[in-house]
This record gives C-alpha cells, structure tokens and sequence, in this order.
C-alpha cells in the first residue's frame, strides 16, 4: 500500500468539510495550512562525551481562539508532515470542546528507548532553548505525547522558567502534581473518550455493561480506556496490543494484570491464559467497541470492509483513513471520529492552566464532572450536526469546528 502522509490526509478531511460549508477559496487557503513553523536542530551531549544534533519541530496552526496548543512527540520517524497534521487537529480538537486556545504541535526525531535519563533531559530542555522566544503561557502551550511524559514536561517548564527569570508553570501541562500539574490529567485523554462513548452507546442503544471491547495499543490513553471501560461500565475487555502483539480471552481480561505484565515483559504478547494475537486481528475481531488508541492510519482501504465493531471510538489522532471512514459509514459502524473522543486530555490540560493562572488547584472530582460536562457537549454537537446535515461524525465534526473557528476569524477581522 502506499504510504501514507497523513498531513495530506487531514487536509483531504478539511477539503471535505470545506465543501460540505461551502466556504469560499480564501478561507479555505487559510486553514488548509499552518499559520507558523518553526524547525530546530538541537545539539546533545551525550553519555559518551559525543555532541549529537537532533532535528525538532513546533507547527502552530491556527490561534484564532486562543493561544496554540499541543503536545510534543519523541518518536524516531517523526516527520513535519505528521507534525503539520497533528497541530491541524489540535485547532480542531479545541473547537470542538469549545475551549479558548487555537492548534499547534512539536515532535523530536530521537528514539527515547535507547536515551539515558540525562541524555533525554538535556534534549528536553534544549528543545525549550531552541524554540523559547516563540511559547509562553499566552502565546502556545505544548503538553505531553507519544513518548513524552510529566518528567519531560517539569524538565521543560524549568528550563523555560529559568530562562524568563521567573516561575512560569503555565508554559506547559501534563506537568507533575507537585510542580503545578493537575489531578486527574494522567487518565483523562481515556476519560474523556469514556464520557463520549457513553453518550454514543445511549443514542444507538447499546449496553455497554454487557458490551465486548478490543483495545488496541495499551500506552497512556489505552490502558486507561480499558481500565475506565471495565470500571465505569462494567464491559468485558475481550483483546488488547501494543506494538510487540496483542492478547485474546473472549471471557475477559483484567487490565491491571496486563498493565503489571508489561511493566516487566514490556509487552501484553505473552499474556498467560491468552490467545496471542497481531494487531491486525485485533482490529477486525467481532467486538462491540474497538478502541483503537496506538498511532495514524490502521484502519484502511485494505480493511475496512473487515472492521466489525459497532462503535470505533478513536482515541489515537488520525487512526482511519478518508477511504475507510466512508466505508465504515457504509457499512452503519458508528465512529467517533479522533479529534472529538479524544480530546479530554487537552480539555484538562486547559483546567491545568487555569489552575496556574489562578493559583488555586481544584479536586478530582470538580476536575471529571467540568471534563464530563465538555465531553458530553461536544458530543451532542457533532452528532446533532451528524443528524440534521445528513453527513458521517467525522465530516460533522469538521463542520462544527470549522464554523467556530471561522467565527472567531471573522470576528477579529482576519477574513
Ligand atoms: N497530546 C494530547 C492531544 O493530542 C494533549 C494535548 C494537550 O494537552 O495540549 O490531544
């Protein structure tokens, strides 16, 4: 198959929406591609006495509504092209919860694997160096990723402080608790998926109690969606994966077992008392829920036509592509599309910020009833909007992002 680049994928998802509104062609030449790029080589010190020089990006898309925002990927094939993408659907993904910040997104091309602590700390604050003058609390935000966590996120904050001369925690979230982070940020990427598919199982009468989920991927955002989806709605987690194979028991699986088993074989393959599956398989098995929640482009062309859950909810960024949304659409599965089911870990990112501006931290459970609130808005907006234009989740959700952001534009008087 052909590779895949997926910033001219989300472009073909814009192009769509695009026409759906029937926007003119200055408009449309706006959005279709970023405000800002910033590219940085960042040279290393490394353990062995060598200086190394890594190539970073920060793509910052749109701030229409508000100052950038988005994460920053460690990942060894790390393209602009996937960074463009990804900062596009953060412009989205904040519309759509109707948060006041705009889109961006930052990736390293380094494998954080083979990196010493030392060495991916002084990568972290050199990439701050790099790109300093150009965030801030008020002009773009970045916030944890594929292989990016708190720890990074302190490192980052500091050197940004450092450099300002004074504490600055609003510069980043996904921070650790006690250096201005929030409670309930670890998980709410998934939560604020579980909140949606709530919502999506209710309108198609499904019961999720008695429902069967596959859960590809079991980093951040998928065990905590197996976690979640057991504990708050009692459904029966049949298959998960991660990038070494995936884990079959059509009785159910405990996913603080597999989350204890990969943290020592560093992988779910191998799970006892399991059929060892591929990822592949995982994706087209006869669940009710598939989750698919690792990297872009698995759900394809090539096997759309085999997917057989009833609900996709997608807590990966870009894991369909344009192909196989209209033939799950076709086919009556029922997608919450990327930039929607996941987008509770920016939507508790933002409560983060306010919490820094502020200075006054609020509890878990203020923290997941306001996530709860957003989600469960935002979801009644692209599916009204699914209803009454006749259209697929992914295309109404453009729709109801796109029209916010191009509110905003007007209203500043940029268009
Ligand atoms: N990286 C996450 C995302 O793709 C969170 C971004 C943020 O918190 O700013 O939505």
């Amino acid at each position: 198959m052909e590779e895949l680049n997926v910033f001219a994928m989300a472009q073909r998802q814009f192009d769509e929406s695009a026409r759906i509104l029937e926007l003119d062609n200055s408009i449309r030449g706006v959005l279709r591609v970023p405000k800002r790029e910033i590219v940085v080589n960042i040279p290393v010190r490394m353990d062995d006495g060598t200086l190394r020089i890594f190539l970073g990006f920060r793509v910052q898309y749109n701030d229409a509504k508000g100052p950038t925002k988005g994460g920053i990927r460690f990942h060894p094939l790390e393209t602009i092209d996937t960074v463009r993408a990804l900062a596009a659907w953060m412009t989205w993904k904040c519309a759509v919860v109707d948060i006041p910040l705009g889109g961006a997104k930052g990736g390293i091309i380094c494998d954080p694997k083979v990196l010493s602590q030392g060495e991916l700390e002084r990568l972290s604050r050199g990439y701050v160096q790099a790109v300093w003058p150009l965030i801030g609390p008020e002009k773009d935000i970045p916030a944890p990723d594929v292989y990016t966590n708190p720890q990074i996120m302190a490192w980052m904050m500091d050197e940004y402080s450092r450099l300002s001369g004074m504490n600055q925690f609003g510069v980043i979230t996904g921070k650790p608790l006690q250096v201005g982070g929030t409670k309930g940020r670890i998980d709410a990427t998934a939560r604020g998926g579980m909140f949606a598919l709530r919502e999506a199982a209710e309108v198609l009468g499904l019961e999720l109690e008695k429902a069967t989920v596959a859960v590809q991927g079991f980093g951040n955002a998928g065990y905590y969606a197996a976690h979640l989806c057991r504990d708050m709605f009692g459904s029966r987690i049949v298959a998960v994966s991660d990038s070494g194979g995936g884990a079959y028991n059509k009785e159910g699986l405990l996913p603080e077992a597999l989350y204890e088993y990969k943290a020592k074989s560093a992988t779910v393959s191998g799970f006892p008392e399991c059929r060892q599956i591929s990822n592949e398989e995982l994706l087209e098995l006869d669940v009710d829920v598939l989750i698919p929640a690792a990297l872009e482009n698995v759900i394809n062309e090539e096997n759309s036509c085999r997917i057989n859950a009833r609900i996709v909810a997608e807590l990966a960024n870009g894991p369909t592509t344009p192909e196989a949304d209209s033939v799950l659409h076709e086919r009556g599965v029922h997608v919450i599309p990327d930039f929607l089911c996941n987008a509770g870990g920016v939507t508790v990112s933002y409560f983060e910020m306010v919490q820094n501006f502020s200075m006054y931290y609020w509890e878990e459970e203020e923290i997941n009833l306001q996530l709860d609130k957003k989600m469960t808005a935002a979801y009644h907006s692209v599916y009204n909007a699914s209803r009454e234009m006749g259209i697929h989740m992914r295309h109404a959700a453009y729709v109801v992002s796109v029209k916010r952001v191009i509110e905003a534009m007007k209203l500043r008087g940029w268009i």
